[in-house]
């Protein structure tokens, strides 16, 4: 492929971009570029004969539309309840607004255009005047209409909501900003890379796309511009770099730099079945984070000792839906069965943030969605929907006695009781019903918010172990919005306040006896890894293909070492002496490889 591009990439300039490196590798192909920005509503002349034509049409999209809010309301009502199922039935009255329907009709019989063209120009009237009143109550209406408006407009011009991003040969995913429910749905065969105006190194569809192995880089402002659907692309997921139409010096420097990592990663790739240890003997434990049961496979290839953390809203954001208890205990036991006897670690819903299903299930837009109603929060207020889940984890554990259940985003001593008080409710229920589970199952606590560390000696009296989630945790630490690819260069995780509040959880694990692992992104990371050990933790979950490179890097270290870098860490000032500390240690042990890689 890149000989074919070498013979066609002449005809346009090259042109260079840096974004945030967000996940690595290199590749090269022609673009797919995906827009969640609104479609072009046609506008063409009709004749008169065509009128009834456009009504047919127009009452087919309102039938269509009404059927389709009416589902997702007996899907919220029944899963969240009927307060929130309400919200739906405004949007069922805008429907039904007569006055809305005659005068898209007048509107087509006047100007003689297509239905799109006429009730759009009509909802636009509605919304324009709703939003000037000065009066909270109308000014949600407008959005009612709104968001029935691009319902409706898109039944009528046969867009589908889904499948909008499968397309036949693989392509770069070129889009403003991916939502984790389009990442979700992906074909993973037909996708070279990822390259997005917005999003940071953490957001979720991010974290996805380095589960598929594909190269990311997000934040390039104005991406979408200056790309064109015929250009073709070369991605370096290492630097942050994009090149449209490379020249063929940029290929073949890039031809070669693929050959050397291809050797390394055969060389690494001979790890891959080890037991990760340190020279002076430490063990280390090496798990993965994973999404879906399917994905076993390469947790095996790569060698990790288990799951470390099973994200089980991706499998909400696939179906878009709230998978049914019976569907979610078949998943899970698929998990156990899978990985006995290893563990694996399930994390209980964590929806929110920027991880929302779509069409308004879940609850309206927030403000601040990762301040909001979030994980455990949105579970300890739709409870049943909570109970199905624990139930059904309960329920799979039965057999191979080999699952973990674990919370997120607790912030404090109550969202954990709480969380308990629930886990037991479900077990009794279980027994009444005389379904068996893992009467010992162990139960963690995610530390990811400042405060769940500030109380991590008291968390300890009501969980079995922690999992620091770092992604989360610098968000909340540096106050920094883990997706806001303005503020990128802020979110730093080697940050003095972040390492500190890391070293703080470990310690206390230690006084306190609890196993500590760490789960964020920066557990997969050989620059943070030595670091994370020289803190003291012994046990990382991350992405799985980084599995072998971390068992390498790990055979290379001297435990005295590390906590040397730890120590000087510990008492730096600023993130940059961190980030120098980090860089340099990693060197000092992989550079005589690298090196021998590269001659
Ligand atoms: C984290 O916050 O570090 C974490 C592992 O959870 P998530 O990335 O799913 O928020
Ligand atoms: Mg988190």
């Amino acid at each position: 492929r890149i000989g074919a591009i070498i013979m066609s990439s002449h005809i346009s300039e090259e042109i260079e971009l840096k974004g945030i490196p967000a996940s690595t590798g290199v590749a090269v192909g022609p673009a797919f570029v995906y827009l969640h920005s609104e479609p072009e509503i046609p506008v063409y002349e009709i004749c008169e004969v065509q009128f009834k034509e456009e009504e047919a049409r127009f009452e087919d999209a309102l039938l269509k539309t009404r059927m389709q809010i009416s589902e997702i309301r007996n899907e919220v009502a029944e899963k969240l309840g009927e307060s929130e199922a309400q919200i739906f039935d405004s949007h069922l009255l805008v429907i039904e607004d007569q006055a809305l329907i005659e005068e898209t009709i007048k509107e087509i019989e006047v100007t003689k255009r297509n239905v799109e063209h006429c009730f759009n120009n009509v909802s636009q009237r509605y919304i324009a005047f709703f939003e000037q009143l000065d009066d909270e109550y109308f000014k949600e209406r407008s959005s009612d209409i709104f968001d029935v408006t691009k319902r409706i407009l898109k039944n009528l011009m046969g867009l589908d909501n889904k499948g909008q991003l499968n397309f036949e040969t693989p392509r770069f995913i070129i889009t403003d900003d991916l939502n984790p429910s389009d990442t979700a749905g992906l074909e993973k065969d037909n996708v070279l890379g990822i390259i997005t105006e917005f999003g940071g190194r953490t957001s979720h569809s991010v974290i996805l796309a380095r589960a598929l192995q594909v190269p990311a880089v997000v934040g390039i402002e104005n991406l979408i511009s200056k790309i064109k659907p015929e250009d073709n692309l070369l991605i370096d997921g290492y630097e942050g770099l994009v090149y449209i139409n490379p020249k063929e010096s940029t290929l073949h420097r890039y031809g070669k730099f693929k050959q050397k990592l291809e050797k390394l990663h055969k060389v690494f790739g001979e790890f891959a079945q080890t037991k990760p240890e340190t020279i002076d003997h430490e063990k280390i434990v090496l798990m993965a984070n994973i999404d879906n049961a399917e994905d076993v496979e390469t947790v095996k290839v790569n060698g990790a000792d288990g799951v470390g953390l099973f994200r089980t809203e991706i499998m909400f954001l696939r179906s878009n839906s709230f998978p049914s208890e019976e569907e979610q205990y078949q998943e899970y036991k698929k998990l156990a069965l899978a990985m006995a006897p290893q563990t694996a670690v399930i994390r209980t819903l964590d929806l929110g943030g920027d991880k929302m299903l779509d069409k308004g299930l879940g609850g309206k837009k927030e403000e601040n969605p990762f301040m909001g109603f979030r994980a455990i929060r949105f579970c300890l207020k739709h409870t049943q929907v909570f109970k199905d889940q624990l139930r059904a984890i309960l329920r799979a554990s039965s057999e191979t006695k080999n699952l973990k259940l674990l919370y997120p985003m607790i912030c404090g001593f109550r969202e954990l009781v709480q969380a308990n008080a629930h886990l037991n409710e479900a077990k009794n229920e279980l027994k009444a019903e005389g379904l068996a589970f893992d009467e010992n199952i162990k139960v963690g606590c995610m530390i990811e918010t400042p405060s769940a560390a500030m109380i991590s000696d008291i968390l300890a009296e009501e969980c079995d172990f922690f999992s620091i989630g770092t992604n989360d945790l610098t968000q909340y630490t540096l106050a920094v919005d883990r997706v806001n690819n303005k503020i990128a260069d802020l979110y730093e995780p080697c940050h003095p306040g972040v390492v500190r509040i890391m070293s703080l959880v470990l310690k206390t694990g230690k006084e306190k006896n609890i196993p500590v692992s760490i789960c964020g992104e920066i557990a997969s990371d050989p620059v943070y890894v030595p670091l994370l050990m020289g803190l003291g933790c012994t046990e990382f979950s991350g992405a799985p293909s980084m599995i072998p490179e971390l068992k390498c890097l790990i055979s290379r270290i001297k435990t005295a070492d590390v906590k040397l870098l730890a120590e000087k860490a510990l008492t730096s000032r600023r993130s940059r002496e961190i980030l120098a500390l980090m860089r340099d240690y990693q060197s000092s042990v992989m550079d005589d490889l690298m090196f021998e890689k590269e001659s």
